[in-house]
């Protein structure tokens, strides 16, 4: 809810996680900046889908390509012609709104009140209640989700289609005001490009016209017969990439979730023809385990099948996920047919064909992509793992329970005290432990505050050194988020974090 979303943003600037960029200036709009303690969380976020994806298996690698791109590029992959938004205006508040993102969320607000229904009968019924029996047959339930399923089927056929006077009349008919102002009195829609454009060499005639890439994935496609050749790859394999794209958004709201500027992590595997069923398949699956190994639970993720087919695919789902804001995309998984190799074929007047050296035929692969962008996971983690908590002596406490895998910091040296000789055995073990992972060192305030400190900042682990230490080497470790402590002997301590917190 909205509550909790503001929270999250202010939380995320309190602790030093991300700042509205050139604030000084009143920031830019839909443009943020990672701090000290989001930078850390970020690279950990991108490391842990490195190291699943690339490191864990032998055949996908990785490159790293420029974000300038021969602007002919765009127009194979079809970004100049089709990479639209449909945007529409209200006349009396002068706000601009992304058309099909209104109509979603009128369905997310139908969402809302079928979960509202569960909540309320899970609570009458108690334990003998049947969740999907209760959604697939409460008449106003049902009512809710077909209602919604036909909206969205409708807006997939109309834009598919271009017929944007449908999408505005959709609109209409669903009575759809102005988030501002109310007001129901919209324009027609219009489509409208979402790539930045810039300009490549100092001299005006000679200069050409650039785009900043709006996905990373073309990157890849241009490389594809390199990686192959040089890497020696045998189909099926992959390449995987993480770094830059930016989009002109029309609805730059939702903090880092949508932004202008933003970071994908994607892999787009290269497979035979007629095979991309089975893969598109697998992939689903190996990225939902993935998401569910963070332990942040099942129930906040959720796989939405595409009625609309973006021009390149002949298959794509979401897997979307619980946001403050409701569900939402996460992570894309399209099946791209060979549809973007065929293009740069044509545009290039290159052969990016694979020999397949078991049948002696050769082909153009076909691609079966994932696509997550790395700030929307971000914001995914950080607020899933934001909780207020009421102790069991009334007290309150903030916690960010971020996986310890992802943590900034991995655990907090905390001397009980500032004199006799505390000090300087926190520090020494700071000094022993930062080789193998981000420790603080904090000395202010009472021990209490400081816990209370690095649970709101996200550290899972406190090591605190008090008197006993100085007689027989031993610390408490005390655990965020059961707030157990644990006595142990100080050259124990670096294994038991890093079980925990190495990936
Ligand atoms: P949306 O429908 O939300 O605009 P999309 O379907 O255009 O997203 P893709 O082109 O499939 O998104 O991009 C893949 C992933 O990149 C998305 O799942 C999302 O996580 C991320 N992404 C896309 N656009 C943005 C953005 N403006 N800001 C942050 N992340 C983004």
């Amino acid at each position: 809810n909205e509550d909790q979303f503001k929270k999250v943003i202010s939380h995320a600037k309190e602790y030093g996680y991300v700042f509205q960029s050139s604030e000084i200036y009143d920031g830019l709009s839909a443009v943020y900046d990672y701090a000290q303690n989001g930078v850390e969380l970020k690279n950990n976020i991108r490391e842990y889908w490195w190291k699943a994806m690339v490191q864990m298996h032998d055949n996908i690698v990785g490159i790293d390509a420029a974000i300038f791109m021969h602007p002919t590029t765009w127009k194979a992959s079809g970004h100049v012609d089709a990479f639209n938004d449909p945007l529409i205006d209200n006349k009396d508040s002068k706000k601009r709104y992304r058309a099909d993102v209104l109509v979603e969320d009128y369905v997310g607000k139908l969402d809302a009140k079928i979960e509202k229904e569960v909540a309320k009968a899970a609570k009458r019924f108690g334990d003998a209640f049947d969740k999907e029996q209760f959604v697939n047959t409460n008449p106003r339930v049902v009512g809710y989700k077909e209602k919604g399923e036909a909206i969205l089927k409708r807006l997939g056929q109309s834009l598919e289609k271009e017929d944007l006077a449908d999408v505005k009349a959709l609109i209409e008919e669903l009575e759809i005001a102005c988030p501002e102002s109310g007001s129901r009195n919209w324009t027609d829609v219009k489509q409208f490009n979402l790539m930045f454009g810039t300009k490549l060499g100092a001299s005006a005639d000679s200069a050409m016209d650039l785009y900043l890439r709006p996905e990373t994935a073309q990157g890849i496609f241009v490389n594809f017969l390199n990686v192959q050749k040089t890497g020696r790859m045998k189909i099926p394999f992959g390449i995987a990439q993480t770094g830059k794209a930016f989009r002109n958004e029309i609805v730059a709201r939702q903090f880092i979730f949508r932004m202008r500027e933003f970071e994908q992590m994607e892999m787009q595997y290269f497979i035979k023809p007629g095979t991309q069923k089975e893969w598109y398949e697998t992939w689903k699956e190996t990225r939902l385990k993935w998401h569910l190994s963070l332990g942040m639970g099942e129930d906040n993720y959720r796989f939405h099948d595409h009625e609309k087919l973006a021009h390149y695919a002949d298959a794509a789902a979401d897997i979307e996920f619980r946001f403050p804001f409701g569900f939402k995309e996460l992570e894309g998984i399209h099946s791209r047919t060979d549809f973007d190799l065929s293009q740069h074929e044509e545009y290039s007047g290159k052969k990016l064909r694979y020999f397949d050296p078991e049948t002696n035929e050769s082909y153009v692969p076909y691609v079966l992509e994932t696509s997550i962008g790395l700030d929307r996971m971000f914001l995914a983690v950080f607020s899933k793992s934001l909780k207020e908590e009421t102790l069991e002596d009334g007290s309150e406490r903030t916690v960010l329970a971020l996986p310890a895998v992802l943590a900034p910091t991995k655990a907090a040296v905390l001397p009980l005290i500032k004199r006799d000789g505390l000090p300087e055995v926190a520090k020494k073990l700071v000094e022993e432990l930062k080789w193998d992972f981000n420790v603080a060192y904090d000395e202010k305030d009472a021990v209490g505050r400081r816990y209370r400190r690095q649970d709101a900042a996200g550290t899972p682990f406190c090591i605190t050194v008090d008197h006993q230490t100085l007689e027989d080497e031993t610390v408490t470790i005390r655990h965020r988020d059961t707030m157990e402590q644990q006595r142990v002997k100080i050259s124990e301590v670096r294994e038991i974090i890093k079980k925990e917190v190495d990936m």
